[in-house]
């Protein structure tokens, strides 16, 4: 099928089988390559959200479908009771990453991640959990509890107890609610989902003395800012003197198959005992296989070379543009914020989406870009071609 009717099909099919959770979809698409993907109707888009910070290195590439194949081929599913070599040697080159001793518990989402995160802090024997306004952490219980988005916490109370929210980026509020009875503090490097918001400079070095002088553990989640979106393998090693006791992760580690790690060092690696937790997929060989060609190519590519030079291109380009709609870009790597100088960051995704260019505005007044790790000139070069335009659009001046 062709023309409008093949997308309005899908309207219709999504309406009568799918909840209404996400909301009407913008697209049904149906085929990617690398940066590219195509809609129903045969349109092609450049995929400037990668699947929320998720297809580290784009759709469809041969790395993965090579990795995947071959494992399901040879090992699909097994138990947690047995264990597979894809699942070890991801847990040991994430070690190897992180230059530290510790331990994985693999999962298959952002949540879950931070799920164990939770349950490793109370197996501390303390309960307090500080965490920060606006963060989020996902939307299962536990997850919630620690996310700090009011809207998204109401509609579910009462949450697990015992957390406090502190503004975010602010160490002595930090350092007021954390006691000697926290068990954990859990913060973002970056905090994606409010709209790439950027903490200032010695915040994370602060979390991590304030943590380490009462004995709480610091978690970091870098869901959304690990495997090399930001430039780096993860984010706090961009920050010095900062060594967390757990990091949580997902989104690119599986570059496109559901794969989440919760990893531990030091005596947070100890807590999680045989019936404390689990996960009938966590650890499964194919996502584990996705997980390793994923880091693999990283490295070989150069990627978190890629990452920092696109970046560099995309911001200057984007406030050298001088668009009076444009305030400035803030982020890293490529998780980038287009802060606008009024609210029309929707106006701005629809006017990008219909002028070829998937983007996502996650606040009223920023537009979020986070493609593929492997994003190449020609891509960066036509969306700042195509930018004064869709902002124009969104204006009202065209
Ligand atoms: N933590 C952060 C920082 C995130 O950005 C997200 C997802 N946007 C999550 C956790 C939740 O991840 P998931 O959707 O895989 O559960």
């Amino acid at each position: 099928m062709t023309g409008t009717a093949a997308n309005a099909e899908y309207a219709q099919r999504w309406q009568g089988s799918l909840m209404n959770n996400y909301g009407t979809p913008r697209l049904p698409l149906v085929r990617g390559e690398g940066v590219k993907v195509w809609d129903a109707e045969g349109r092609q888009y450049l995929d400037f959200v990668g699947g929320i910070a998720t297809n580290a290195l784009g759709h469809a590439h041969p790395a993965i479908v090579e990795a995947v194949s071959t494992q399901i081929g040879s090992l699909g599913h097994i138990s947690n009771f047995f264990m597979a070599e894809p699942t070890l040697a991801l847990a040991e080159r994430l070690l190897q990453l992180f230059g530290r001793d510790g331990r994985v518990f693999f999962c298959n989402s952002g949540a879950e991640a931070n799920e164990a995160a939770f349950k490793i802090g109370r197996l501390t024997g303390r309960t307090h959990i500080v965490a920060t306004e606006g963060g989020f952490h996902g939307r299962t219980m536990g997850a919630l509890a620690m996310t700090g988005q009011p809207g998204k916490r109401e509609p579910f109370l009462p949450l697990p107890g015992d957390v406090t929210h502190v503004p975010f980026g602010d160490a002595q509020a930090l350092a007021a609610a954390v006691t000697e009875e926290t068990a954990l503090v859990i913060i973002e490097p970056i905090q994606g989902e409010l709209g790439v918001v950027v903490p200032p400079a010695g915040y994370l070095k602060a979390a991590r003395a304030i943590t380490a002088s009462t004995g709480a553990l610091l978690v970091l989640d870098e869901v959304q800012t690990g495997i090399g979106r930001t430039g780096h393998w993860f984010e706090y090693q961009a920050h010095e003197g900062v060594l967390p006791d757990v990091v949580t992760l997902a989104k690119q580690l599986g570059g496109g198959l559901p794969l989440g790690a919760t990893v531990a060092f030091g005596r947070a690696a100890e807590l999680l005992q045989p019936g404390h937790h689990g996960t009938t997929f966590g650890g499964n060989p194919v996502a584990c296989a996705a997980g390793l060609a994923v880091l693999d190519t990283i490295a070989n590519e150069g990627l978190l070379e890629n990452v920092k030079r696109q970046s560099e291109k995309l911001r200057d380009g984007i406030e050298g543009l001088g668009h009076p709609l444009i305030g400035h870009v803030r982020g890293a790597g490529l998780l980038l914020g287009i802060v606008l100088t009024e609210p029309l960051a929707a106006k701005v995704q629809q006017a990008a989406q219909d002028a070829g260019f998937l983007v996502n505005a996650p606040a009223p007044d920023v537009v979020r870009l986070m493609p593929p790790l492997n994003l190449g000139d020609d891509e960066v070069e036509a969306l700042l071609q195509a930018l004064p335009g869709i902002l124009d659009e969104a204006n009202g001046d065209e």
